[in-house]
């Protein structure tokens, strides 16, 4: 059996607003096992960003529990909240933000700096990830010397150089054409299926969502699985 890498039991965001209650996520249920890379799909204002918010610890459900790799983060205060977060969950936003004046090396090797990682790792690794979304020849190169889709490509090596057993991706194609859309989607595929990592991307791009092992639809804060899986 595949290890559940992500159990969502009735997770339930409501924001007060004024005198109103709005439920922005109503009672979603979810499993996503590692290797695996589901797609989130709906209109705007649907609770997409919402849900992968509060699957990646950024924000507190109203009500639910949300278990990752075993751990209820939940449960977790905000400090421990954090460590699990950084240590577990790489994010892939849209507005992914490089240092400018820094090489894409560099950049990558930032959240290990954090994380306190020895020097001759975190150039090991950073190096690998850059290789992994075929930046090996721009390493050197200044964020701000490259087009649009090799940043967001150096965003991702970022993300993945904590080796997270989570990935959650935003829109990640949202401002980038189709072909370096399907070059993400490349990248994320091999992060579930090769890296056995639990991928959950959120897409309005059906093609793309379609490529993905299975997708969920948001409408309304309420979630459906769709009827038929790729596998
Ligand atoms: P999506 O990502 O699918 O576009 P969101 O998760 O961003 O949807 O938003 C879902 C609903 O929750 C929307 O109606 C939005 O306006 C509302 N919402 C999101 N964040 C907040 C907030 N901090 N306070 C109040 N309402 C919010
Ligand atoms: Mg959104």
């Amino acid at each position: 059996m595949e290890e559940k890498a992500v159990q969502l039991t009735d997770v339930t965001k409501t924001y007060r607003v004024g005198r109103e209650k709005l439920h922005a996520v109503r009672g979603a249920s979810l499993d996503v096992a590692a290797g695996e890379l589901l797609a989130i799909v709906g209109p705007s204002g649907s609770g997409k960003t919402t849900l992968t918010h509060m699957i990646g610890g950024l924000l507190k459900p109203t009500a639910g529990t949300i278990i990752i790799g075993g751990t209820d983060i939940t449960r977790l205060r905000d400090r421990a909240l954090s460590t699990f977060r950084n240590k577990h969950i790489g994010f892939i936003f849209q507005n992914y933000s490089l240092l400018p004046g820094y090489t894409a090396l560099e950049n990558v090797c930032l959240p290990l700096i954090v994380a306190g990682v020895s020097p001759a790792e975190r150039k090991r690794r950073a190096a690998a990830y850059l290789e992994l979304v075929g930046l090996g020849k721009q390493m050197a190169q200044k964020a701000d010397q490259l087009s649009g889709g090799q940043r967001q490509r150096v965003a991702i090596a970022r993300a993945l150089a904590m080796q997270p057993k989570i990935v959650i991706a935003d829109e990640p194609t949202g401002s980038l054409d189709s072909a370096r859309g399907h070059e993400i989607m490349n990248i994320l595929e091999h992060l579930a299926h090769i890296q056995k990592m639990a991928v959950i991307m959120v897409t309005h791009d059906l093609t793309l969502a379609a490529k993905a092992d299975r997708q969920v639809h948001m409408l309304d804060g309420a979630m459906q699985e769709a009827a038929h899986a790729n596998r």
